[in-house]
This record gives structure tokens, sequence and C-alpha cells, in this order.
């Protein structure tokens, strides 16, 4: 069962309305996608959305990372061989995550074809019955978030995110106006996206106790460990770490300095799926319980991360929200009011629609 032919798409994917936190704003949402298939005839799928201001990568960058450095480290692998791919990944190059994971997806998208079961049962099983995702909300004036939150909650969704961190005075009228309009019985996370400082981030902490926040996520720079940890001693509120770990490196400093209550694990960042099985499980011997985020994803990494928050027992939050975002997406991701469907079928459970793929490809290579 080897690996012959590795293709790599650099597309772009329509978003309904702009995606705007507090680092940066985006029109349209650049992604790469995998296709990996056997010599018998096994495809797999898998997708790249990084982020030049957390992962470090551009759009650009990881389409060449991947078609220079990594997926000629795949021809005639077996893809089963996934602890010793992501060696060879590291042996090679550094870093480099959301690279790594678009090729580490389809890897799992192709054993879950091969041994003809969902994802899901290659990693743990259906810890949980479903998988219930939150409606995220972009910055906006506090009013138009507070429309946008009650519309969704009127719409069925039972947890609402709201992206702050522009700064703190608007950010305390954010947060205010949208528990008003979502009434006290909706969870209510709130995600700054390392846009304040540790005095700005205690005054909003401060200033907004009485909104019943679940928890407020990497309030600030993702290197200021000791900041986190200060703001987590001396405030009532859970604090998660998002920007601030991608590895299990960072998740063992954080655990030492007990700097979160929560983490943040997205495939972008760990590398995929195995890596993100492993700080799942030190989190779990830490019990510090953790969300899969994402990063405006299509369905392929979505399904992705949903597979992965379905099977850990420690993963009991998940924005797998990305394919809401789209006008068109290259595969359905079939959403029940505010839960994922998983369709049973093997690997990621999608059916990718290559011919749009390649519609949206501004460039692709193929390695064999
Ligand atoms: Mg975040």
């Amino acid at each position: 069962m080897k690996i012959k032919k590795v293709e790599v798409f650099a597309a772009r994917l329509e978003l309904k309305e702009p995606f705007i936190i507090s680092y940066v704003q985006l029109e349209d949402m650049p992604t790469i996608f995998t296709r990996i298939e056997t010599e018998n005839g096994y495809v797999g799928w898998g997708e790249a959305v990084p982020d030049q201001n957390v992962t470090g990568e551009t759009w650009e960058s990881t389409y060449q990372i991947i078609k220079h450095e990594l997926a000629p480290l795949l021809l005639n692998e077996n893809p089963f061989s996934i602890d010793r791919i992501h060696q060879k990944f590291n042996d090679k190059i550094f870093g480099v995550p959301s690279a790594k994971a678009a090729l580490d997806i389809a890897l799992y998208d192709l054993m879950g074809k091969i041994s003809g079961q969902p994802l899901y049962q290659l990693i743990g099983g259906k810890a949980h019955d479903e998988i219930q995702v939150p409606q995220v909300i972009s910055i906006k004036d506090p009013k138009e978030m507070a429309e946008d939150a009650a519309r969704f909650v009127a719409a069925g969704f039972r947890n609402i995110k709201i992206k702050v961190g522009t700064n703190g005075t608007d950010d305390i009228e954010r947060i205010k106006a949208v528990r008003n309009a979502i009434g006290k019985d909706i969870p209510l996370r709130v995600d700054a996206n390392q846009g304040w400082d540790r005095i700005e981030a205690l005054k909003v902490i401060r200033e907004t106790a009485d909104c019943d926040v679940d928890w407020y996520e990497q309030p600030v720079k993702a290197h200021d460990m000791k900041a986190l940890k200060e703001i987590k001693t001396v405030s009532h509120a859970k604090i998660m770490v998002d920007e601030g770990v991608h590895n299990i490196h960072d998740l063992v400093d954080v655990i030492e300095m007990r700097a979160a209550d929560v983490l943040n694990i997205k495939l972008m960042k760990s590398g995929g799926i195995y890596p993100a099985l492993a700080l799942a499980n030190l989190a779990e011997a830490a019990e510090m319980p953790c969300q899969v985020g994402s990063m405006v994803e299509s369905a392929i990494a979505t399904m992705a991360g949903a597979h992965l928050s379905i099977s850990k027992s420690i993963i009991d939050t998940n924005e797998m929200v990305g394919p809401l975002m789209f006008t068109k997406d290259v595969a359905k991701v079939q959403y029940d009011g505010d839960v994922i469907q998983f369709s049973g079928a093997p690997g990621l459970g999608v059916e990718v629609d290559e011919e749009y793929v390649r519609e949206i490809t501004r460039f692709s290579c193929e390695i064999r």
C-alpha cells in the first residue's frame, strides 16, 4: 500500500461576509488543498489554512513547502506509517504546522478509506454523542454584534463566541451588549486574539464580571506566558490559551506554569491530527479541558477537526464553523441546527467536488 502521487492546489474560497478579528480582515479565504493517491487508487484529501500571524506561514509559502519539502517525503510511504512520516517531516523542516497538517489530514482520510472506517473510529471512537458548534461573531460595533448574536440564537445556536481585542473600552461594550441581547442562559465565550495587554485584559475581565463569560481566550500576546499566568492568578475568570500553544513543548510550559485553564487545539497550529492527539493526551494528564478550534477551514479540515473533537472526552467544545462562512464549499458538511452530522462514510466522510476545487485553484502541482 504505497503512496504514488500528491497533488497540491492553492485555492481561494469566497466568504459570505469579510472575516474580521483583532489582527486581520479577510475578504476571501486563501487555502491549500492536498490530494494523496495510493498505487491501488485510494484517495485522501487534506487542507492547510495557514495564518501568518499565528503559524508564520503564508498561503504561498505553505504551497511551496508542501511542494518542495514535504510531499516528496510521502512517495512510496505507507499512509499508516503516521509516526514515521511526522518524524521525517520534522527532520526535514522545523515548524510550518499547517503545511504538515495538510498532509497529515489527507493521510488520516486515506487510513479511514483503506480500512473502511470513519476517521473517529481510528482515534478513539465516539467519546461524545454529538458535536455542537457555536456561532462565531466578527468584530463590529457593539450594537451590530448584539444584533448578530440575537439573530443566531433565534436561529437555534446554543453557544456564542465573540471576537474582540481592538481596545478594552469598546470590548467591554461589545461583551455587555451581546450578553444583554442573548439573555443569561446562552453560554458566551470571548476571544481577544492577543489584542490586549495585561492591564487592559484585567480591566475588561473585571468590568464584565457580571456577564458570565465562560472563558476569555488568548487575552495577551502569544509569547507572554507570564502575563497569561498573572491574569489567570488574579482574576475570577477562566483563561483559554490559543495562539500561545502550538505543540506539546508549549503545552508543557503552560501546564508547569499553570498559566491557563483551557486549551484551544487547532490542527493548523499542531501540524495535524497525530500531534493534536498528543496535545489532547497531555492536557488530559493535566486535567485541562480542550477545544478544537479552526482557522475558517473548508469542509475538509473542518471534518478532520470534528472527528478529533468527537473522539476524545477531554475535548468538550469546538469551533468547527468554517463551512457556515463560505458562499460555496468544496464538500458538504451537514449541520443539523448547531450539530455536525457524521455521514458514517470512511475517512473524513465527505465527498470532495474535485471540479470545484480546480475551478477555485489559482496554481497547482503534482508530485509523483
Ligand atoms: Mg482563538
